[in-house]
């Protein structure tokens, strides 16, 4: 029986488990695990710490049972420490201090990425934290239960910063977001990320821009933020969020080969370069679709995906992955934030000639209570008019999240800004018009195009 060794049993790890199964399903398949939590929904921990999602366990894509008992051999709170492609093992060590050898086939590393740190005094300090895994959350959540903090500094404008400033305010905390840059949340076009403030700042968020933090200190009961500007910050807790890199420490010690951000380099087929390793999710660079070229994109949708590719493969199949387009969404209070493909400035980079335009639709229709406006920023080339990007701000109902995904649709098969309008999309007055907002903003860009 082939023997199907993976590292890491989050996102990436347990769909290339669940997936090897299912294309040989007499594949023998083990996960080392270096914590007691495989396959948690991490994504989930903002709406545990608000207190939306009260009962952490249910953070399961799937319990520990269920993946046993679809034939997946579980070594949990067994950290990989080494791997000899020589001979074909992997050496772990479980939380006794007793170390194993694995032999393996096929290896597939899903070590995911970890917090950034930035270099600053202060991080070890108690009601300091990170943001990444299980024990970060249950972390947090223990120090709120026992100190019960009136004030919370959110240093990092990402979306996990976002998501954890909705949270903590959430939690009866008023919320300070520190920015370094002048821009929330970069992954939209600044003027999306001044409604994002606006509506941070409605619900009581301080946000402070453009301040170089230098350290964080004690003082008495409270922690304070120094900073270069010299402003008084201070706060009872403190969520450092800003960014992760990849985890390719075991990797490297098999002379795995890293680029970008020190990412593991892989092929379509999320192959490394040394024979029979395979490595998917946060630890890996990924494919972008529209730029065809490796970049370093970690979410959790392309490591589902990349890991179903590396399991399918390593059992014997022949899977590509299709590459990202960054598709992402974000709730924020009562907004939500979305986007994919490319906004103007990179595809301008990337040797496109782009338009984007900006408009604003009601996001069903008006005679039907509730209708709220709807931000929809388009970028296409103005040569081919192929669409390249879209990002979309508006009310949680709005259905946003399911809109991006028509334009994520679109660029996926190289589908131009004029064709959106021939989509035979569904309307009904308390949804939708006739004309999705969707092909209204494509109209509309088509007409700007052809000026
Ligand atoms: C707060 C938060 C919110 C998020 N929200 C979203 C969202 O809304 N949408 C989205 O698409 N993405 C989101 N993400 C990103 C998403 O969670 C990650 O992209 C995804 O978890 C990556 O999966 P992964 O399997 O590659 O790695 P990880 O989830 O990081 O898991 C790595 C696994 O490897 C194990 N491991 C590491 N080293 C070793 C070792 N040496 N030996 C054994 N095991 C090891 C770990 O224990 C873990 O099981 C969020 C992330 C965070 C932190």
């Amino acid at each position: 029986m082939p023997k199907l060794l993976i590292i890491g049993g989050s996102d990436a790890g347990i769909s290339a488990a669940l997936r090897a199964i299912e294309i040989n399903p007499g594949i023998e398949v083990a996960v080392v695990v270096a914590d007691r939590y495989p396959n948690f929904s991490i994504c989930g921990l903002p709406f545990y710490l608000s207190g939306e999602v009260p009962d952490w366990q249910t953070l399961a894509h799937r319990t520990a049972d269920e993946i046993k008992k679809q034939g997946v051999r579980l070594l949990m709170e067994t950290k990989a420490t080494g791997i000899d492609p020589e001979v074909k093992t992997v050496t772990a060590i479980n939380k006794h201090g007793q170390s194993r050898l694995l032999k393996y086939d096929k290896l597939i590393i899903g070590t995911g990425a970890f917090s950034t740190r930035p270099t600053l005094a202060g991080l070890d300090l108690p009601g300091v934290f990170t943001l990444r895994r299980m024990e970060d959350g249950f972390a947090i959540q223990g120090y709120m239960q026992e100190h019960r903090p009136k004030s919370a500094i959110i240093i990092g404008a990402g979306y996990i910063g976002m998501e954890m400033a909705d949270a903590l305010t959430r939690k009866g905390m008023q919320v300070t977001l520190i920015v370094r840059s002048d821009r929330i949340l970069k992954t939209l076009d600044p003027e999306m990320g001044e409604i994002i403030r606006n509506e941070l700042e409605c619900h009581s968020v301080k946000v402070i821009d453009q301040l170089a933090v230098s350290a964080i200190e004690k003082r008495g009961k409270k922690l304070l933020i120094r900073n270069v500007q010299e402003i008084p910050v201070e706060g009872d807790m403190v969520l450092a969020a800003t960014g992760g890199r990849p985890e390719t420490t075991v990797a490297g010690m098999a002379g795995i080969p890293t680029g970008i951000l020190g990412a593991i380099c892989v092929n379509r087929g999320m192959e490394t370069n040394v024979k029979d390793i395979y490595a998917a999710g946060d630890c890996v660079e990924t494919w972008h679709r529209l730029l065809k070229k490796y970049t370093y994109l970690p979410l959790g949708t392309t490591a589902h995906k990349q890991g179903r590719v590396a399991g399918e493969n390593a059992a014997g199949g022949n899977a590509e992955f299709a590459g990202s387009l960054g598709t992402q969404v974000v709730k924020i209070f009562n907004i939500v934030a979305a986007r994919t493909g490319l906004c103007g400035r990179k595809a301008r980079e990337s040797g496109f000639d782009p338009l984007t335009t900006d408009q604003e639709f009601w996001d069903h229709k008006v005679y039907y209570p509730g209708a709220t406006p709807l931000r929809i920023r388009i970028t296409g080339d103005r040569k081919t008019h192929c669409l390249l990007g879209a990002q979309m701000i508006g009310h949680y109902r709005a259905e946003i999240s399911k809109r991006i995904d028509i334009f994520a649709a679109a660029i996926f098969n190289d589908m131009t800004v004029g064709s959106l309008s021939q989509l035979d999309l569904s309307y009904t007055p308390p949804l939708s018009g006739p004309w999705d907002p969707v092909q209204m903003a494509a109209q509309h860009w088509v007409r700007e195009a052809c000026k």
